[in-house]
């Protein structure tokens, strides 16, 4: 079929096979693929409101069994450099995410052997007895996976107990690419197979939690793949129905294993127009600017993005692959309007909460992002000795 018979078909809102899709990712002008996935933005937002969302991204250990290739994040278990965080740190970080109007903690974090599903649990229950009205976006489907097998008990019983203790949603981290040829040269074949991956995503929709999607992109994988992996997701999203957005970024080559070179802005948004035109069942799709920089981030918005994602307090794990971006609230909304859309707060199920809150009161204005802790702070938390560990470092230190 012609770049335009199919083109034609995406205008007609129609469903486009893989082999068409594939065309159009291969052949079509990048501006052209541009136009197409704004026009189907366009269709499924007509009011031309960009949202974004304002939560803080906590990773709460780096010490991980795992060791994904592609990952400058992680330390092994009994590093120096490894760290949990304590309830208490925990607890302040929340506060300062409500003082700049945040709703939401994006908690997620390594394998970490020596964290059972109980610490979980009561962090959970008691951040909720303290802010009831904070919701808690936790866990990627590899984490629930690791804490299945490490508690020995199965996924769905697992998330039942999470749920219990104040899981809000699950947030889609660990899918990289969903297929197992890349995932066994990404070492992440052990944490989530792509079927156990969107099994995960399968028993959370049928236990009434929303979850999102990712795809992390520019590593070993083919064009093919890449397209096969949207494919995989629409097809869930067909059964279940319970993603919320889509969110794509460029594999962070610095200071990994793997190394290589980073995918480019038109790579960028061509992959984001792709997942535009192939995911037709998801209403939303974030801009990655923390990995693209606002720039591109802006661009996105031309390219199928309706949403610019999270107003970043902290990041940890893109900015030990190299990348450091900062955009606070101000910033993201000078970008969004700039580029002639309506910006409005939201939460995580796209409600909308209002106009930016910079508008409303004073926030303090952030130029830096945070971290999960300070460089060279080794500090261990006082409630994890009530915690068993699992591996002997762990054991040894909590004896
Ligand atoms: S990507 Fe996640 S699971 Fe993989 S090594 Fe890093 S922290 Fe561990």
């Amino acid at each position: 079929m012609t770049i335009d018979r199919i083109a034609a078909k995406v205008r007609a809102g129609e469903r486009l096979t893989g082999d068409e899709a594939l065309e159009l990712y291969r052949r079509a002008p990048t501006s052209f693929l541009g136009r197409l996935a704004d026009a189907v933005r366009t269709r499924k937002h007509p009011d031309a409101v960009v949202t974004y969302i304002i939560d803080r991204n906590v990773n709460y250990t780096n010490v991980c069994v795992a060791r994904c290739n592609f990952c400058a994040f992680y330390r092994p278990v009994g590093s120096p450099e490894g760290y949990v965080l304590g309830f208490d740190e925990l607890f302040r970080k929340i506060d300062e995410t409500i003082a700049v109007g945040g709703v939401q903690l994006l908690l997620q974090g390594g394998h970490n052997p020596d964290l059972p599903l109980t610490w979980y649990e009561d962090l959970f229950h008691t951040i909720k007895e303290r802010y009831p009205t904070f919701k808690l976006h936790a866990l990627s489907p590899p984490e629930i996976i690791h804490l299945s097998r490490l508690s020995q008990l199965p996924v769905a019983e697992v998330l039942e107990r999470l749920i219990a203790a104040g899981l809000d949603s699950v947030p889609g981290g660990g899918a990289e690419i969903l297929v197992d040829r890349v995932r066994k040269l990404l070492h992440c074949h052990g944490k989530a197979t792509a079927d156990e991956w969107l099994d995960v995503m399968r028993h959370a929709h049928h236990a009434g939690l929303r979850t999102t999607a990712t795809m992390m992109y520019g590593t070993v994988e083919t064009d093919q793949e890449r397209l096969e992996h949207l494919l995989r997701l629409r097809e869930l999203q067909d059964e279940t129905g319970g993603f919320t957005a889509f969110i794509t970024w460029s594999y962070q080559p610095q200071h990994t294993e793997l190394g290589g070179s980073e995918a480019t802005g038109v790579d960028y948004l061509r992959t984001l127009a792709l997942a535009r035109v192939v995911l037709d069942n998801f209403d939303n799709l974030q801009a990655s600017w923390v990995t693209q920089g606002g720039k591109v981030g802006q661009l996105s918005l031309a390219y199928g993005a309706n949403d610019m994602g999270s107003v970043m307090i902290e990041e940890n794990v893109v900015r030990a692959a190299g990348a450091s971006y900062c955009m606070d609230e101000v910033e993201i909304v000078r970008n969004i309007e700039d580029a002639g859309f309506i910006a409005r707060r939201r939460n995580m199920h796209y409600d909308i909460l209002g106009d930016p809150i910079f508008r409303q009161r004073n926030v303090p204005r952030m130029r830096e992002l945070a971290t999960a802790r300070a460089d060279g702070d080794s500090s261990v938390p006082e409630e994890l000795r009530f915690y068993p560990a699992r591996s002997r470092a762990g054991k040894t230190s909590r004896a």
